[in-house]
């Protein structure tokens, strides 16, 4: 017995599949700010169900982002409605805490008697009735993959799609070390049920509004190394997001540009939200420095070499208690 009462066991992948098929409703839910795990997730899971004949909703706390509207079957992830959804089993997709799902999200979820958790990330509370948390797993996408074959359930186009969609944007277009043969395998898979890879590929990387150029341009102008050259980091003020009316998504993966300068270990994003917090990506290249225990001391959580926090502001205060934290784990690091 090695799961103490507050962290309960995985449960196996038959008694999900028991779960999914002794109910008829569900609620998939994913994380606010939804990435392409994220939304992928929840596409691949709710195109499986409805095509196993499942009523299905599908919600996130701020809608569909824009950079994702050209995935197929898009366009059933709805706002959270305002009453409760009369359904069974509500789904937690891709998302680390609870709290993340959304305050409107969680309300619209609230009739579910039972609460399913499937997740790839380390620091995940396994706040479920049931939780499949897989930290070796390089996205949420792919527990999905290996879920829906194993059960057996259909794997209709725009689960596949989706699929690829989600591992692709969260191993880097299969480069982080997070990417396994497994992985791979699974991209031959997809390929050989029809994915057309190249298309994909051309709507998720080569289809960027101007107006990340004109940000990464904006982020450039702050750039800052330290002395050693360990660390690198960027800021967003709020005004800039103004000025060239930036989505939220705008943003998503600049942050490699900076993790990729040679002799970096660490990255960060610096990012002030109109509510006056700051938000904060880290990215690590080096397994003795883990950026989820960093981000954990501040509230935030995330996988070893990618993390983020939500933090009170303002910037000035922020930004040199982060970069403290970071220069301690370095120097315990020995780096
Ligand atoms: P990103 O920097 O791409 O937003 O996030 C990197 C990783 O850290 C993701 O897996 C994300 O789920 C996690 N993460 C980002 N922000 C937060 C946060 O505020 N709290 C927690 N618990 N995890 C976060
Ligand atoms: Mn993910």
């Amino acid at each position: 017995m090695s799961d103490s009462i507050d962290t309960p066991a995985n449960v196996n992948i038959a008694q999900i599949g028991k779960l999914l098929r002794e109910h008829q409703s569900f609620v998939l839910i994913s994380h606010v700010r939804p990435d392409g795990d994220a939304i992928g997730s929840q596409l691949a899971l709710g195109y499986a169900l409805l095509a196993a004949g499942k009523n299905v909703r599908m919600i996130n706390e701020d809608g569909l982002p824009d950079n994702l509207t050209f995935m197929a079957g898009s366009e059933r992830i709805e706002l959270p409605p305002a009453e409760p959804l009369d359904v069974e089993v509500a789904i937690a997709l891709d998302t680390a805490t609870k709290p993340r799902l959304g305050d409107r999200a969680l309300h619209a979820a609230s009739k579910a008697k039972i609460w399913l958790n499937i997740d790839h990330h380390i620091s995940n509370p396994r706040y479920g009735d049931f939780n499949l948390i897989d930290s070796t797993s390089p996205a949420t996408g792919q527990i999905l993959y290996e879920l829906i074959t194993e059960l057996d359930l259909p794997m209709p186009a725009e689960s596949r799609d989706a699929i690829y969609v989600a591992v692709s944007t969260d191993t880097g277009s299969f480069q982080y070390p997070s990417t396994t043969a497994k992985t791979y395998d699974m991209g031959a898979d997809l390929i050989r049920r029809g994915l057309d890879v190249g298309t994909i590929n051309s709507q998720i990387y080569d289809n960027f509004p101007f107006r990340r150029v004109e940000l990464m341009r904006a982020l450039l102008n702050t750039l800052e190394l330290s002395p050693d050259g360990l660390v690198a980091h960027w800021t967003l003020q709020d005004q800039t997001r103004i000025d060239l009316g930036l989505m939220p998504e705008d943003s998503e993966g600049l942050i490699d540009i900076i993790r990729a300068i040679r002799g970096v270990r660490l990255a960060v994003f610096f990012e002030e939200l109109h509510d006056g917090k700051v938000r904060i990506s880290m990215r690590s290249k080096d397994r003795s420095l883990n950026v989820c225990e960093i981000a954990t001391e501040f509230g935030g959580g995330g996988h070893a070499l990618a993390a983020g926090i939500r933090m009170s502001g303002p910037m000035e205060e922020a930004k040199p208690l982060v970069l403290r934290a970071i220069r301690r784990h370095i120097d315990q690091a020995g780096l």
